[in-house]
């Protein structure tokens, strides 16, 4: 009897393991991605089930048998192990695959996600942005793309370490999320620039989540002990409207962000009419970065002449670029490019680096040297040029003096409190100011006389045909009384013949310009010309 209870209570065992082991096999089938491997685990379910209704007659049967033999014993204890062993591995199994689904998940979000924000990264956005415009087409309906940078983050970084930066960025994420709807989507695209997906959206509806995101940034961020405030230029390119798919959105999207850059509001709507980023124009943009950052840009250096003296009393640092599949890109061409795409502080404070590290060997030989750079209306609107310029100069211990800085007089005339703050701080400095290309803009004399500038370098249009054009002698004539009423310092630029010169020592110029004295030198031929002009030697004698 007792041996007919044992065998029974074994197979009842197997049987209740055996409908245990369904759960994991059903799971596992589920589990898997192809349809070869989906049907094999359905027949080992198939199997298993068959198992069970084995199990099951066995039961019956024992428990109708009157004389149960130790061979039946042996065989239910048999199957009882059996039903163990397959829910073991089963269950073995179910964990493996779990794990690796968990591994697999884990990596792919690695993959898809910035490790810094935890935000979704370009990866995704290539992935979700034609799923959107995909299903935009389908519903018929429009979404538009923004594409933001932060305005100083470089600065920040350079100033207060890329920990300070990478801070920022984690403390800025959130809000941004913030400031959309849930169902959007946000993205970092790399260093400091962020895309945000507005699906279902109108064009309205897009600019005003641009000036919500705007006007989130303006709450400043808390990072260590510092309250921090930093902008934003958003660009956006809508759907279908600037494009079709994915990389003309983006495309247009980024060019809209560029000209952000110089909007007083930070946020610019793609304009095809405004359209300057043709395929030539990208590739400057983007051999003109490489060339900064190659630090394969060229200083060449022209002398100012003190008019009194007949003695060379400064330098005039000019950039130049020679591209070897562009050929020799103007000045006025690439700074202009430069401004347009964010990269003219860049190129500014390795053209004031390079230039000073460069000045203080001649003014070995010349302590009196002096030094002039020019700067864009940028830079003198970014808040940290202050910063930046009494660094280079500390590096280098350049006496602030002895460095003027040009600023154009239209430049000048962008009366922002920043422009405003910048110069008054530049002049606390030490540092000198000079109105280039007078003439050209349209001053305010009440304006130019608040501004702390010490000289006024008339435009060359003025002075180059100064003895042919009776109202350019009028103008440069005026100019100078003016200045000197001001009790600014003029200088000439463009004079490029000893008549020109004679004339503006007439009419009392203090200091000038032009290819008369030098074309813009480059640093290899700059001591020669000294030397070739007495000016080191004399200097050394004196
Ligand atoms: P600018 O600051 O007014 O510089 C004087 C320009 O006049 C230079 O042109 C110089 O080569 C040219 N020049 C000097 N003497 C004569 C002359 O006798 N006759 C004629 N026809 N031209 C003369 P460049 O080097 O082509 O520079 C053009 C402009 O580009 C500069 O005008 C300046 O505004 C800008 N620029 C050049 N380098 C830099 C730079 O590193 N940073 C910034 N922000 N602007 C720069
Ligand atoms: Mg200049
Ligand atoms: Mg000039």
């Amino acid at each position: 009897m007792s041996l007919q209870f044992v065998a029974i209570a074994l197979t009842l065992a197997g049987t209740t393991i055996m409908m245990m082991a369904l759960r994991p096999a059903c799971l596992i089938c589920k589990a898997q991605n192809t349809v070869q491997q989906k049907r094999a685990w359905k027949i080992l379910a198939g199997l298993i089930c068959l198992f069970i209704i084995a199990y099951i007659i066995l039961t019956i049967s024992s428990i109708t048998t009157t004389q149960p033999s130790t061979l039946d014993l042996i065989v239910s204890g048999l199957l009882f192990i059996g039903s163990f062993f397959v829910i073991i591995i089963l269950n073995l199994s179910l964990s493996t695959i779990q794990e690796i689904k968990r591994v697999a998940k884990q990596q792919r979000h690695d993959a898809l996600h910035d490790p810094l924000t935890n935000l979704p990264n370009r990866a995704l956005l290539y992935e979700t942005l034609p799923r959107t415009i995909a299903h935009a087409k389908r519903k018929n309906s429009t979404l538009a793309l923004l594409l933001m940078d932060l305005n100083q983050f470089k600065e920040i970084n350079d100033t207060l370490g890329h920990h300070f930066g990478d801070q920022l960025l984690q403390t800025l994420a959130p809000r941004l999320q913030k400031a959309i709807r849930e169902m959007d989507f946000v993205a970092r695209l790399g260093g400091d620039e962020f895309a945000v997906v507005l699906a279902d959206i109108d064009f309205e509806g897009a600019k005003s989540t641009a000036l919500r995101i705007i006007e989130c940034m303006k709450t400043p961020l808390s990072i260590d002990s510092y309250d921090l405030k930093v902008g934003i230029s958003i660009g956006i390119a809508q759907f279908p409207l600037d494009g079709q798919d994915c990389d003309s959105l983006i495309q247009k999207a980024d060019i809209a962000m560029y000209s952000a850059k110089k909007d007083p509001c930070h946020f610019s709507i793609y304009d095809p009419d405004q359209d300057i980023y043709s395929i030539e124009k990208l590739t400057i943009t983007r051999k003109l970065y490489e060339a900064i950052h190659n630090k394969s840009l060229a200083l060449y250096f022209q002398p100012i002449i003190n008019l009194h003296s007949g003695r060379v009393c400064s330098f005039e640092a000019l950039s130049r670029w020679h591209d070897e599949e562009l050929g020799i890109i103007p000045p006025d061409e690439f700074i202009a490019v430069a401004e347009q795409t964010g990269l003219i502080k860049e190129l500014t404070l390795w053209m004031l680096d390079t230039a000073i590290s460069q000045f203080q060997q001649w003014q070995d030989f010349n302590p009196e040297l002096q030094l002039s750079v020019n700067m864009t209306a940028q830079d003198i609107q970014d808040y940290y040029l202050v910063n930046n310029v009494s660094r280079i100069l500390a590096k280098y211990g350049f006496n602030p003096e002895k460095l003027h800085i040009e600023i154009t007089e239209s430049n000048m005339m962008t009366n922002s409190p920043q422009t405003r703050e910048t110069i008054t701080e530049l002049h606390k400095l030490g540092v000198s100011l000079s109105i280039d290309d007078f003439g050209t803009g349209f001053s305010s004399l009440a304006y130019l006389k608040q501004l702390p500038t010490q000289t006024i370098k008339i435009d060359k249009s003025f002075v180059t045909h100064l003895l042919d054009n009776s109202s350019d002698e009028v103008i440069v004539r005026s100019v100078i009384d003016i200045a000197h009423n001001m009790g600014q310092a003029v200088i000439a630029e463009g004079i490029e013949d000893r008549h020109c010169l004679e004339h503006l020592q007439r009419l009392n110029c203090d200091f000038g310009q032009g290819y008369y004295f030098s074309k813009p030198l480059p640093v290899t031929a700059v001591a020669a010309w000294m030397v070739a002009r007495g000016e080191f030697m004399r200097q050394a004698a004196s």
